[in-house]
């Protein structure tokens, strides 16, 4: 798109100076777009010259895009894992990038059954850091009124650990929130939180919510906002609430404090806000005794003018259940980041969820678009990659970054549809990533995954003479935590000697022995996903699916059994023809420190 034919959006009028220079920048970056990327790319380029990586494409001191993008080739993760291993492992040299690797951050995306590990350097949190920043200034274009109150924030770090080589290896919000830029952030009225740093900081997850909540409910009536990261962590949150106001409402009467909460920095963060408060405990215990919770956000919270948070993708499925419990507050998904790259934001966060779309900042990365034809089983040739000022309206493509840290045309695997332009930046729906079958949380089951699990438990089954003959699965969500479906059709080639339900229930588990790290992690450390259900249908049942299929129209000859379903009528068909449902006994083995077996010396 040429600059001529770009009407100049300006964004404004900003709610103070400050946020006119944030503004100001988001104009400029946008307005120039190509050059930016061009700038990106040069710089990256340069002062990654000598690494390993580069020279070995003989790049020399090129450092335009198209020499680029003709000696680089546009690689995976799973491409790029013999260098990560060697950085994993302690080699220090300029493998990937000319700075020093500062840590990874852990993907929940995975790689055989495993986080992935992207490594990080440390500049890389002020370009975080500059991109949360330019959040609340689009906000207060559209909120006004933020400086007056607090924001309800429901924040976690997780477990960390440290590869062979010692770099430590943490979430990419987990390295945030341990960062100065966050601990010793400067006071900022538009930016207040209830929840105490140190309660952020708790890697306890029941004593870190248990804090936070205490701290929202004291502060019931400043709170003008209530978020988390994803929609399945605010649930979590409420789903909390439900299952512990009697103990919160007890400490608020009492202004005394759960003996659970152990950790003496959380302790002490809540000395300041514990006192007893009758009145309060009684109203807590009024609204939460009788068993309604719909609108239960706006009834403790009556101040709140919008849930932050991410209702995009795969958390789309959490809409209906969060209207039901914020009696339809409108919902703002501020921004669009990964543990690669921070990619971008959304310059009208109060839209309807349907209708988000994503600026992507150009200085984050080097970002080109691989077009993607959902309809097509061929793949693009990396010549086709377009830049990010070249992108076409309406079409979809695959992201592939070129980072600062290291990585060089990397596919990140997010599908993405080109909705408008501001200036000459794209603007973009997310549509889904790739390969993603199940997904409750930041789980992400891909079909080889779910085939694995399926198969594994399936040799349980082998003394009983029988045998799974189809299967298919479903994220079922309408309950807190959710959990995986997966409807089974059995073969029992003797009726007499089928497996009994204590084996089924032992199939639930070993497919979650089998799930990888991040479902497990959630299901045992984190308590957001609940026990896998086996439901066996009934013999012919996926017969009678493909006849459903049939009669929509799917060619008899192309019909394959969707290994994932969330259409109604089929969900329908399904259950009504359920002969038994199995819940896995007990939490599946999870480690913290599976990331160092993975990358140990070979
Ligand atoms: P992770 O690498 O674990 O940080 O996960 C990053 C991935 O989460 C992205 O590549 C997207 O697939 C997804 N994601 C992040 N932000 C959003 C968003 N705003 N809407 C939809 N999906 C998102």
């Amino acid at each position: 798109m040429s600059l001529q034919s770009v009407k100049v959006q300006k964004l404004g009028p900003a709610e103070c100076e400050k946020d006119a220079e944030k503004l100001k920048f988001i104009d400029e970056m946008t307005i120039k777009a190509d050059e930016v990327q061009a700038n990106v790319l040069k710089e990256i380029l340069r002062r990654n010259a000598e690494t390993e990586y580069l020279k070995r494409y003989d790049l020399g001191d090129a450092t335009d895009r198209k020499t680029f993008k003709s000696l680089l080739p546009v690689v995976t993760y799973e491409d790029l894992q013999p260098e990560i291993q060697r950085i994993a492992n302690g080699d220090r040299s300029a493998i990937l990038s000319a700075h020093p690797i500062s840590e990874f951050l852990t993907s929940s995306g995975t790689s055989a059954g495993e986080r992935k590990l992207m490594p990080t350097i440390k500049e890389e949190l002020d370009r975080r850091q500059l991109l949360y920043s330019l959040l609340t200034p689009v906000m207060n274009l559209y909120v006004k009124g933020l400086d007056k109150g607090k924001g309800l924030y429901f924040l976690f770090v997780k477990s960390e650990t440290k590869t062979p080589g010692g770099l430590t290896a943490r979430p990419v919000l987990t390295s945030y929130y341990k960062s100065d830029h966050f601990k010793t952030r400067p006071f900022d009225p538009y930016n207040v939180y209830t929840s105490p740093t140190a309660a952020i900081l708790c890697a306890d997850a029941y004593q870190s919510m248990y804090a936070q909540m205490l701290c929202g409910l004291y502060q019931r009536q400043e709170v003008l906002r209530v978020g988390a990261v994803f929609a399945s962590g605010l649930l979590r949150a409420i789903r909390f609430l439900q299952i512990h106001w009697s103990q919160l409402s007890h400490d608020i009467a009492t202004g005394t404090l759960n003996k659970n909460i152990t950790d003496e920095s959380v302790r002490a963060s809540l000395a300041y806000i514990l006192r007893p408060d009758p009145e309060l405990a009684q109203f807590i215990t009024t609204e939460c005794s009788g068993g309604e919770w719909a609108k239960i956000i706006p009834r403790i919270w009556p101040n709140t003018k919008y849930l932050d948070v991410i209702v995009t993708g795969a958390m789309a499925q959490y809409i209906p259940t969060l209207e039901y419990y914020s009696g339809g507050l409108p919902m703002a998904c501020t921004m669009y980041a990964s543990s690669e790259c921070y990619f971008g934001l959304n310059l009208q966060p109060m839209c309807p969820p349907s209708e988000v779309s994503y600026t992507i900042m150009p200085n984050m990365a080097y970002f080109e678009f691989l077009p993607h034809n959902p309809d097509s089983t061929e793949s693009t040739h990396p010549s086709q990659l377009v830049d990010l000022t070249g992108v076409q309206l309406g079409k979809e493509y695959e992201l592939v970054i070129t980072t600062y840290a290291g990585l060089y045309r990397y596919r990140v695997g997010d599908i993405l549809r080109v909705t408008g332009f501001h200036n000459s930046a794209p603007q973009f729906r997310f549509v889904r990533r790739k390969n993603v079958l199940l997904s409750i949380e930041s789980d992400k089951t891909d079909e080889a995954e779910l085939q694995h699990a399926v198969s594994q438990a399936s040799k349980l089954l082998l003394p009983y003479n029988t045998s799974i003959i189809e299967y298919t699965s479903y994220a079922d969500t309408k309950a807190i935590p959710g959990h995986y479906v997966i409807y089974w059709e059995l073969l029992k080639k003797d009726a007499a000697t089928g497996p009994s339900d204590r084996v089924l229930d032992k199939c639930c588990l070993e497919m979650e022995e089998a799930l990888n790290s991040v479902y497990r992690q959630s299901r045992v450390a984190d308590g957001s996903i609940g026990p896998l259900e086996i439901r066996v249908v009934r013999s012919g049942t996926f017969e009678e699916l493909m006849d459903y299929a049939i009669s929509r129209g799917a060619s008899i000859n192309q019909y394959k059994v969707p290994r994932c379903v969330s259409f109604p009528p089929i969900l329908e068909l399904l259950d009504s023809r359920v002969e038994s449902t199995h819940f896995s006994p007990s939490c599946p083995k999870w480690a913290p420190h599976k990331v160092d077996d993975k990358v140990g010396p070979q």
